[in-house]
């Protein structure tokens, strides 16, 4: 279908993915729930639906919990599809090309807790992504003699507070916006800004209280209807295109992909082509798999079988020889394609997030392959060395890897969000090889120019 096609019929508008971003402890899961109870509350009984991995909210949901604040007929998008797994995910769900996934971000800052590392981290991303997104500054609720006004747009809420109250906020918002400034973003209480792209809005808001979140909604749709359109033109009835979030063991099914599909349709028995740690998985789909409602939970069967599935859309899939599938690697419907040109595709998406390695220096392990390129990036802007670069836990072989090493500081594994398998911390004690493990990028890289630093200090 050609590019006319697309504009002319709004149908084929997907919907706007949504990644929610931010510092540990800072409301990331609050929020999110925050959004799906309104969308149930405000709702229509089923009309928001849960997907593996993400939640879609249609428009009219949007537009019931936003209130006055949306009127759907300014909008043709369908609605908006929340990435659920917050925080780890991230890195891979800002991939800028290629396995792109969220179309538009929320960051979220704990207004008493400002900016963090992981806040400071999840910037750089959205920068580096080009990823428009919006500050949510939460846990306005707990500014000292902060009173709610039910219903009422978060400015109007700002408005009636007192002006001590008032004032204690502003301080803490306007710390926000300097730090955002600081990172080369012109920003604003969001019900100054005019423009979305060069200016951030930032939105006061409450994941306890639900304060602000129709603002959110808002800000949201209006960034999504203004600068994403033109990508989230999409062929529906084409091959499939997505990006694995995570790789599951499921009991029944062995292993499954839990995917975010951004572009056409997935039918079960299609063959796909998935981005694995070693080499690229061709595979046929054995099962799509939806959660089934929540009723019915607790009885044994999870998961629901569908025919097909159309972007936007959270999924798991179950296919033979996934073992190796790479989290945050992109997976292609090859359909009526040949299925060689589909590989090299895939390939060459995963060739744009190689990892320079040199023949000397450390081992570094990420949890998902765009949590590996932005750890791969903090490396190389630290001049560090990197001698393998791969996504998975801390194995054993590793640890072999690190041994040969010829610099003795370089015999170091660094491990961004992944587990040290047992059998690899016994073999690393055993062969005199460090593991930094952490949780923030930054942490490592600083963990490690200490080691370095102290090494040397003690050498002279
Ligand atoms: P995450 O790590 O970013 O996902 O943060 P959580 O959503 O788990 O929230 C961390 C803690 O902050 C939890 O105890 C939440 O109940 C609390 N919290 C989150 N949002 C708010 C808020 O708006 N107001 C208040 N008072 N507490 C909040």
């Amino acid at each position: 279908m050609s590019d006319a096609d697309t504009t002319e019929d709004p149908g084929e508008l997907r919907t706007p993915i949504v990644a929610v971003l931010g510092h540990v402890d800072h409301g990331k899961t609050s929020l999110l729930d925050k959004i799906r109870g309104s969308a149930v509350i405000e709702g229509e009984a089923g009309a928001i639906t849960q997907h593996i991995g993400a939640t879609a909210v249609p428009l009219d949901v949007v537009s019931e919990v936003a209130g006055s604040l949306v009127d759907p007929t300014e909008f043709d998008l369908p609605g908006l599809l929340f990435i659920d797994t917050p925080g780890h995910h991230s890195f891979s769900t800002l991939r800028s090309r290629g396995g792109a996934l969220a179309d538009i971000a929320i960051l979220v800052v704990d207004v008493n807790d400002g900016f963090q590392p992981q806040t400071e981290e999840a910037i750089r991303i959205l920068k580096d992504t080009g990823t428009p997104f919006v500050v949510a500054a939460n846990k306005i609720d707990t500014i000292p003699g902060w009173n709610p006004t039910e219903d009422a747009p978060v400015q109007q809420t700002y408005d009636n507070q007192s002006d001590r109250v008032r004032s204690q906020l502003d301080e803490a918002l306007y710390e926000l916006i300097g730090e955002l400034s600081g990172a080369g973003f012109s920003s604003d209480l969001y019900w100054r800004v005019q423009d979305f792209q060069s200016n951030i809005g930032v939105i006061p808001v409450s994941a306890e209280t639900g304060e602000g979140v129709p603002d959110l909604l808002t800000v949201l749709m209006g960034l999504a209807q203004r600068y994403m359109k033109s990508e989230m033109e999409v062929n529906i009835d084409g091959p499939g295109a997505g990006t694995v979030l995570e790789v599951k063991d499921e009991r029944g099914f062995g292993t499954t992909l839990d995917v975010i599909l951004y572009d056409g349709t997935i039918r079960q028995g299609d063959q796909i082509v998935v981005g694995g740690t070693n080499e690229t998985i061709v595979t046929e789909v054995r099962a799509l798999l939806k959660p089934r409602e929540l009723a019915e939970i607790r009885t044994e069967k999870r998961f629901d079988d569908v025919e097909s599935m159309q972007a936007a859309a959270g999924l798991k899939i179950a296919a033979p020889d996934l073992d190796e599938a790479m989290a945050g690697a992109p997976v292609r419907v090859v359909g009526d394609r040949d299925v060689e040109a589909v590989v090299e595709e895939v390939e060459a998406e995963l060739a744009e997030v190689a990892v320079e390695t040199a023949e000397e220096g450390v081992v570094v392990k990420a949890d998902t392959l765009g949590s590996l390129e932005a750890l791969a990036n903090a490396m190389e802007e630290a001049e560090i060395p990197v001698m393998a670069a791969e996504v998975g836990d801390i194995a054993p072989r590793d640890v072999a890897m690190a041994t040969t090493a010829d610099d003795d500081k370089h015999r170091t594994i660094l491990g961004f969000n992944v587990d040290v398998l047992g059998d690899a911390e016994q073999k690393a004690e055993d062969e005199d090889v460090r593991i930094f493990d952490s949780d923030v990028i930054y942490q490592l890289v600083d963990d490690y120019e200490e080691f370095v630093e102290e090494r040397e200090r003690a050498q002279q």
